[in-house]
């Protein structure tokens, strides 16, 4: 055999790193998310990252986790060298972040990377020092138990990758996004991120729910509605934020899988499904929902940054999981368009009986088929807390948390109307069979054409035809229809001034929940009345209509006795 036979060549095990990490490392971000989730898998309590330059001139990740020994400090930098995995069985049952054993491989490939490393029990710990590929120290060092990782000049020796970086703000963002992948799904650990010396988070160890607020201040926890269940397929837990409480330019909303931060199409579709009606305008929705399934029933090796998960009976875990957020959802004090609440997009109810298998078991033991639910309505349930009585089909008599209440429906409904008018929590315009006409004069109807968007805004949809006619075609969800003609005319009243009155969007509202809200006498079911309640608890001022009009009396023994004086 001749070389002339032999055109293939084995690749140097230096140029395979840097193949692979043209993968593994895509920017800054790559590096802090495996030097991150290494430092989780050593089960460090506290995690620091520094950057500088966005991290392009530094990265440097201090954990206080378990550290190395002397020999898997060097070993860690070879290709598929892992401590997470020893054969292909454990792909199925994997509890670590890590498995390929190629992060370090592929960073020390491009970077220059210094490593100090000391497991509890030694005394010493380990120096190694890798630029570009090559390993150019290793060394017994003194250092703090646990492992210190600095990657500086990421790229340099790669022109073409290392222009590819965008500014030091646009890479600094996606750190600081691929950090808050890493803090949520461990917020009992203490996690803090310095860039250009400047301690940006603090984070100490807390719940989910103070880790979010933390990270969150403009929410409070009343805006999370929290999220927990179980199915054959699954168990979830987490909380979502109530559409109208949704922060604007918000960065994502996250789905882990075990832990880990996964993009899945399929089930983000589903929750952006159920969410959108509710959404404003470019609104996305916010959520932290976290996915346990048993590790043989997910696969993450898709990708080499394994943020991509194929999942066993995803079908199944969508129609479930986003029939339990609907049902969240419609549990938390908001108020719903009622078709929405009518038209569940999904049909399957989640089957809620059976335990999980064990994730140990790793058997194939089939799993139970989910039954096939009629589209049932997940309506909020009645709060055992209330008990009521409706009067002259106007007026309840309501018992709640001990105290005795009277209540005019009529007004609550007012003051309700008006609140989620003005929060605009009613969202979506509600289309009107038969459009109302009003006659306008010249003068108006410029106006109206000139403010028509904002009058869109205000749910309100309406066109002006030839110059002189106003045509009204929606009006915003909830309000009563048969009030189409009433707020036309209270609209055009109030456009007739020259200027649009400072407050006019509150006296609009103060029309809307007038004229707009249903009129007795009503017929109300308990889960109604629950309804209405929690919806009059949820209002600035749950007693007086925004007109002035008493809503409800505290009927004290006082009250009564005065009555029957
Ligand atoms: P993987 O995480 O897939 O195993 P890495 O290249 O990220 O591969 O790391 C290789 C090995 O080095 C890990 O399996 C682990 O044993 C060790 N290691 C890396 N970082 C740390 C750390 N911060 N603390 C302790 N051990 C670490
Ligand atoms: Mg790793």
């Amino acid at each position: 055999m001749t070389t002339a036979d032999q055109r293939i060549q084995v690749l140097p095990e230096s140029v395979i790193n840097q193949i692979a990490a043209g993968e593994v490392v895509l920017r800054p971000a790559s590096v802090i998310k495996e030097l991150g989730e290494n430092a989780v898998d050593a089960e460090a309590q506290h995690i620091s990252i520094w950057t500088e330059q966005g991290g392009k001139s530094l990265i440097q990740v201090t954990d206080d986790g378990v550290g190395m020994s002397p020999l898997d400090a060097e070993l860690c930098f070879e290709r598929h060298a892992t401590s997470k995995i020893r054969s292909a069985q454990d792909l199925y049952a994997l509890y670590t972040k890590g498995f390929r054993g190629e992060a370090l491989a592929s960073i020390a490939a491009v970077a220059e990377v210094e490593l100090f490393t000391r497991r509890l029990q030694d005394t010493i710990g380990t120096h190694v020092v890798m630029a570009f590929g090559q390993k150019v120290r290793v060394e017994p060092l003194r250092c703090a138990a646990g492992t210190t990782v600095i990657v500086r000049r990421l790229f340099q020796r790669l022109p073409v990758r290392r222009k590819s970086l965008r500014s030091d703000a646009t890479e600094h963002r996606h750190n600081v996004e691929e950090f808050l992948r890493l803090v949520y799904p461990h917020p009992e650990r203490h996690f803090r991120f310095y860039h250009n010396q400047a301690l940006l988070y603090d984070l100490p160890p807390a719940s989910l729910r103070e880790r979010i607020l933390a990270l969150y201040p403009e929410l409070s926890a009343e805006d999370l509605v929290p999220v927990e269940g179980e199915t054959p397929f699954f168990t979830v837990r987490g909380y979502l934020v109530l559409p109208e409480k949704i922060p604007a330019g918000h960065r994502e909303a996250y789905l882990f899988i075990n832990q880990r931060y996964i993009r899945h199409a399929l089930l983000q579709q589903g929750l952006l499904q159920v969410y959108r009606p509710l959404l404003l305008g470019e609104t996305r929705p916010l959520y932290w929902l976290f996915l346990e399934v048993p590790p043989q029933h997910v696969d993450v090796n898709v990708t080499p940054s394994k943020t991509e998960a194929r999942l066993l009976h995803e079908l199944e875990v969508r129609t479930m999981l986003t029939s339990m957020v609907r049902k969240a959802l419609a549990q938390s004090h908001l108020t719903l368009p009622v078709d929405w609440l009518l038209k569940p997009t999904e049909t399957l109810e989640p089957a809620l009986k059976e335990p999980l298998p064990a994730p140990s078991s790793g058997s194939s033991r089939p799993l139970p088929q989910p039954s096939r639910a009629a589209d049932s309505l997940p309506l909020p349930e009645v709060s055992a807390r209330l008990s009521y009585l409706l009067l002259h089909g106007r007026y309840l008599v309501l018992e709640w948390e001990g105290q005795a209440w009277l209540v005019d429906v009529r007004a609550a409904h007012e003051r309700i109307l008006y609140e989620q008018h003005l929060n605009r929590t009613r969202l979506s315009p509600q289309g009107l069979l038969f459009p109302v006409h009003a006659r306008l004069s010249p003068q108006l109807a410029a106006r109206l054409a000139e403010l028509r968007e904002l009058l869109q805004e205000e749910g309100f949809h309406l066109e002006v035809r030839e110059g002189k006619e106003a045509v009204l075609h929606a009006l915003p969800a909830g309000v009563m229809p048969g009030a189409a003609a009433a707020l036309l005319d209270q609209l055009l009243a109030l456009l007739q001034e020259p200027e649009l009155p400072p407050d006019w969007r509150n006296r609009l509202a103060q029309h809307v929940a007038r004229y707009g809200s249903p009129r007795p006498p009503y017929t109300l079911s308990a889960q109604a009345v629950e309804k209405i309640w929690s919806d009059l608890l949820a209002c600035s001022d749950p007693t007086y209509t925004p007109s002035g009009r008493r809503i409800r009396y505290l009927l004290t023994e006082e009250v009564l006795e005065k009555l029957f004086s």
